[in-house]
């Protein structure tokens, strides 16, 4: 749903929403949607800025960086944040944004998409590294056998030690 200048004029939104999985689009990220995601937040005009604040909700999974087994990835994040007309910043490109305005961000036309902000907001949920659990072993580099289950009779050797690029050059 879009949430636009016009309506906020006559009054705050109040939004309640439902994005089953796979309606969103994450841009290729490298996870994937594992349970409907709901949004709750209340828009409003701050000046000529648009305040949206609220929460998202869901269940996401990826794959653990080591042994890609697939890892569910818990979702709740409160946000608070300003959107500024793209049309102001022709005026004030030479400006500098107080420190504390960075992270204010910028709409064109009429207003805002919820479902860009959604997205983005669980983009930023996402961890940087994804891992199964912390002492997880991987894969063996050698015949790719999970690790965590059971062992191989590979050896390491220096081609495949994770430490080999230290030795060259
Ligand atoms: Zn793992
Ligand atoms: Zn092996």
């Amino acid at each position: 749903m879009r949430i636009t200048v016009e309506e906020l004029e006559l009054h705050p939104m109040v939004v309640s929403l439902t994005y089953t999985a796979g309606t969103l689009d994450y841009h290729g990220a490298a996870f994937r949607q594992a349970a409907p995601l709901k949004v709750d937040a209340v828009a409003e005009l701050a000046g000529s800025e648009i305040h949206i604040r609220g929460r998202v909700g869901t269940s996401l999974e990826a794959c653990c960086d080591r042994c890609l087994v697939s890892v569910a990835i818990p979702v709740g994040r409160d946000f608070d944040l300003f959107y500024r007309p793209l049309s102001t910043i022709a005026r004030t490109e030479e400006v500098e944004l107080p420190e504390d305005e960075l992270d204010v961000g910028f709409f064109s036309g009429n207003g805002i998409e919820l479902s860009d902000v959604v997205t983005e907001q669980v983009i930023l949920a996402m961890p940087m590294k994804v891992v199964c659990r912390t002492d997880c072993r991987g894969l063996c580099p050698v015949c790719g056998t999970n690790l965590n289950l059971e062992k191989c009779s590979c050896l390491p050797t220096p081609e495949n030690s994770p430490f080999s690029f230290l030795k060259k050059g």
